[in-house]
């Protein structure tokens, strides 16, 4: 495996000008992190990717590398890019075996961070390093969110996680699982009355978008982001559609296939090329046996199974392209199960809770660049903010935002006043 990676590195070309930097969402030094790894100096190398990006691991595993750094790569226009998800995921697992960089003077103020998901994880690390006293809110009982109970161990293993959780002890960071903020319990004006100068939310998006469609709540219906939590409490019989084409369709479809069911089918309102998932889960998927119907749109569920619209495409005013349902082309298309994957919006318990928190029409949170939301000593980046993203992006969000809680909570010990958006 090393002796794969070094080769790997080898093949670096050493660009004047590296394309692969500019691919990547978060400025990975990816040149430095070769040259520094052909070197020997892997702890160093680790360390820079850490500095830069503290889930650079997590990041090696499941970012889209075929459209960043990999597709930047001049070797990939003849389809041989450099490897460089591997050679990152070699470096930073190493790296993560050995202590961090751990503040050792007294602590300062306290900062809460609702949710542990790449947002909530990315802030209390940076932030504990400052020498800040972080409280972690996690409303389950295990830190990662979408990356412990949306991506499954194929893609992701979960002791990836486990090195996280170690660190984030490491770091002296108190985590209190199992504890929802706004619904039962405590609410955010709990969490200034007991000390915290600022309070970061980062909760994701958890609320499925439902189809809105009769048969929608009858019993052989789940919504994806409820079965992946936990695949293994579900019986879904012997055939599966699966409707929805996104990357969580194909971690459904790739899950449910390796829980034994054989027949499963992915059924798409438009064709191959709107297709939302990257090409290599739809390639997985396909190798894996799961069937894709294109062109088709779902107006009822039964108990037998799917009726489904045929459609055609059609260019909206702004240029892009939509789909309609073609008259009297409906049929019944037979399963055991559905389950509907249409991305997920997010839940209220915290706005409803707290006063002078706005969201936008979807529900999502309202925050600057910055991560200032429109109520002072609240701040918020991640899904919850920019809706369902991707795990790098809110990564490098929530980077500038350890930022800017930081200078909140240093104009507060200087008594002067910050301001929401
Ligand atoms: C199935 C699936 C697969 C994906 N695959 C990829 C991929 O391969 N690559 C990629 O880059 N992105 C992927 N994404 C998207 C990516 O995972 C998200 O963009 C990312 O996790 C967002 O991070 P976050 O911290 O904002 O939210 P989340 O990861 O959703 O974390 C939010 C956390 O907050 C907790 N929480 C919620 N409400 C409360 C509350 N009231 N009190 C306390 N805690 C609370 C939740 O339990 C959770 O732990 C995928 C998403 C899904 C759904």
């Amino acid at each position: 495996m090393s002796l794969h990676i070094i080769d790997e590195a080898k093949r670096c070309l050493h660009c004047k000008k590296p394309q692969c930097a500019k691919g990547c969402p978060i400025n990975t030094n990816i040149p430095e992190m070769i040259k520094m790894l052909l070197k020997g100096e892997i702890r160093e190398a680790g360390d820079m990717l850490f500095s830069n990006n503290p889930l650079s691991l997590l990041c090696s595993f499941v970012c889209n590398h075929e459209k960043q750094c990999e597709g930047h790569c001049v070797l990939s226009r003849k389809g041989q890019s450099v490897h460089i998800s591997t050679i990152e995921n070699y470096i930073s697992n190493y790296f993560l075996n050995f202590p961090i960089q751990k503040y050792t003077g007294e602590r300062k103020e306290k900062i809460a961070i609702i949710g542990s998901g790449p947002a909530g994880l990315t802030i209390s690390i940076i932030l504990a390093q400052r020498g800040y006293d972080i409280t972690i809110f996690e409303s389950r009982e295990r830190i990662g969110g979408v990356l412990r109970y949306g991506i499954p161990e194929f893609r992701l293993p979960k002791t990836a996680l486990e090195k996280y959780t170690d660190k984030l002890l490491e770091l002296g960071i108190k985590i209190r699982p199992n504890t929802v903020i706004g619904h039962g319990g405590l609410v955010i004006d709990d969490l200034f009355r007991d000390g915290y100068k600022a309070i970061f939310i980062g909760t994701g998006v958890w609320k499925p978008n439902s189809l809105g469609i009769k048969g929608e709540s009858l019993g052989n219906v789940h919504f994806a982001i409820n079965y992946l939590k936990n695949p293994d409490v579900y019986h879904l019989g012997q055939s599966v559609i699966i409707i929805g084409a996104g990357n969580a369709a194909m971690d459904v479809a790739r899950t449910v296939v390796r829980k034994g069911v054989r027949d499963i089918t992915v059924f798409f309102i438009m064709g191959e090329e709107q297709l939302t998932a990257s090409k290599s889960e739809v390639a997985y998927a396909i190798v894996e046996g799961i069937k894709f119907e294109y062109f088709k749109s779902p107006v009822e569920i039964t108990d037998r199974g799917v009726v489904f619209s045929d459609t055609r495409l059609i260019q909206k005013v702004d240029g892009s392209v939509w789909y309609e349902n073609i008259e009297n082309t409906t049929q019944l298309y037979e399963a055991d199960s559905v389950i509907v994957s249409i991305s997920q919006g997010p839940r209220n318990y915290i706005v409803a809770t707290t006063e002078g928190l706005h969201t936008d029409q979807k529900g999502l949170i309202v925050a600057d660049g910055a991560g200032r939301t429109t109520r002072e000593g609240i701040f918020a980046s991640g899904d919850v903010v920019s809706g369902a993203k991707t795990v790098v992006e809110a990564v490098n969000y929530s980077k500038k935002v350890a930022d800017s809680m930081e200078q909140y909570v240093i104009s507060l010990r200087h008594g002067k006043k910050g301001k929401g958006v």
